[in-house]
Parts: C-alpha cells; sequence; structure tokens
C-alpha cells in the first residue's frame, strides 16, 4: 500500500502527518490577456520566475490569463483583498507594461514542506510505504515519483530505489516556523537591494 495524502494527512497512521510542516498558499488569475500585452509580457508563452527572494512565478492558462500565487502568511492569503491588492501591486511592479490587473479567480491550499524539498519515502510497515513532502513542487515530481513507486511496487530492493526509504521521523521543530520566517527576511531582503540598487523597493 502507499500512502500519498499529501498536505491533507491526517492521524489514519500514526505520526504520519508530523513528517511535515503546512504552508497554505493562494493562487490567483487574471482577466485574459490582450494580444498587446503578450507581446512582451511571456510572449513565448513559458513559465517565468522572478527570482528575487521572494520569487514570483507566473505563466499564462489555457485562455491567456496570468495565474500567480502567493505563500500564505499573516494577512497575506487570508485576507483576500489585502491579498489581491498587494499581488496587483506586486505584478504591475515585475511588469510596469501590464495597465491592468482584475483578480477573477482565487483559491487557495496547503503545501506539505520538507527541509530539504525534495519528497520523502517513509517505510510504515512490511509492504506499506508513504510518499510525501513535495513542498509545492508535485507536479512535476509527482510525476518523476510514480516511477519510484512503480518500481516499489513491483517489487525493486529498496536500495535500488532512487529515492531512499526512511523510518518515519517527524519534521525537526524549526520546519514549524522556518519557512514564514524565511517569507519575511526575502522580502526585506529584496527591499534592501532594490534600494541599494537605486530601483525602486518591490511593494510589498
Ligand atoms: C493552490 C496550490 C497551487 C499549486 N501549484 C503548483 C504548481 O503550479 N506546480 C507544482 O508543481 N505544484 C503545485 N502545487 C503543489 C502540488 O499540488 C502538490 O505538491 C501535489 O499535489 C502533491 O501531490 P500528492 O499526490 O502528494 O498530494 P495531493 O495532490 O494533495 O493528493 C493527496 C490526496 O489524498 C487524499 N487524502 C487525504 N487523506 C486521505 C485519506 N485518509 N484517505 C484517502 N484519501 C486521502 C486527499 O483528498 C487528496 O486527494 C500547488 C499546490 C496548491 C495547494
Amino acid at each position: 500500500m502507499i500512502c500519498g495524502t499529501g498536505a491533507y494527512t491526517t492521524g489514519f497512521w500514526p505520526g504520519l502527518e508530523k513528517t511535515f510542516s503546512t504552508l497554505g498558499v493562494a493562487v490567483m488569475a487574471t482577466q485574459p490577456i490582450g494580444d498587446n500585452p503578450r507581446r512582451v509580457i511571456a510572449p513565448s508563452n513559458t513559465t517565468v520566475v522572478d527570482s528575487r527572494a521572494d520569487a514570483m512565478i507566473y505563466k499564462y492558462n489555457k485562455e491567456g490569463r496570468l495565474v500567480t500565487s502567493a505563500f500564505i502568511e499573516g494577512r497575506r492569503g487570508g485576507d483576500i483583498a489585502f491579498t489581491k491588492a498587494m499581488m496587483r501591486d506586486k505584478l504591475t511592479w515585475v511588469l510596469p507594461q501590464l495597465t491592468e490587473v482584475d483578480w477573477q479567480y482565487y483559491w487557495v491550499g496547503a503545501l506539505d514542506m520538507q527541509p530539504r524539498t525534495i519528497p520523502r519515502l517513509f517505510d510504515l510497515a512490511p509492504g506499506v510505504i508513504a510518499s510525501l513532502g513535495y513542498s509545492g513542487r508535485g507536479v512535476p515530481t509527482g510525476t518523476m515519483m510514480g516511477t519510484v513507486l512503480a518500481e516499489w511496487a513491483m517489487g525493486t530492493r529498496p536500495e535500488d530505489l532512487a529515492v531512499p526509504l526512511e523510518p518515519l521521523r517527524a519534521a525537526p521543530l524549526y520546519m514549524s516556523f522556518a519557512p514564514r520566517l524565511f517569507l519575511a527576511w526575502s522580502r526585506i531582503r529584496d527591499q534592501r537591494l532594490a534600494r541599494a540598487g537605486g530601483a525602486n523597493p518591490p511593494p510589498f
């Protein structure tokens, strides 16, 4: 049996829900973006990562809406009006060519975070494993892990799997606060670096 219950793991297997910490994420999508802005904003239709410490990732969906996200922290995420305004300012700071941002979709969820942001395989009992800790990257990583899980199910020896089987172990205590502290520090660092470079600091 393979347990793949992600951030929504409850107490069905003692201790499993303690192997990760959760971080909320809010995702939002703009109105469909017109042809003119699309000529200069992500014109190759790729996913773009603005790699400041408080990273911003955006991409078009099939309707031509720009989709981006923010980690939930304090008012960020929980207060929807505040978050929409903050993310509108942030998006237009990164993309000054964008003159209008109307967040027409907004949804939230939880991520199961691991210190190294690499998913882990826990050996729960003979014939029972858990694959958790995709740390917000489950779409590509989960696809890769599917192969590893299939190999385990087909009888591949644990030592031959690409990801090691580990005993159940609780996440370190610092995981309960470190991701949020990192986010706060990231924003301060981004503001400081922008000012040092003579640029307007990010409006968030
Ligand atoms: C809002 C949001 C946006 C995201 N965007 C991206 C992105 O752009 N790219 C990316 O790579 N990743 C993204 N992620 C992360 C990605 O969705 C996760 O990493 C991935 O879904 C984890 O896969 P999983 O199979 O481990 O868990 P999940 O997809 O969470 O699936 C776990 C399933 O187990 C079920 N379950 C829980 N408990 C039980 C039980 N006791 N019995 C039976 N079933 C149970 C749950 O209902 C759920 O269906 C995003 C996550 C969120 C929340």
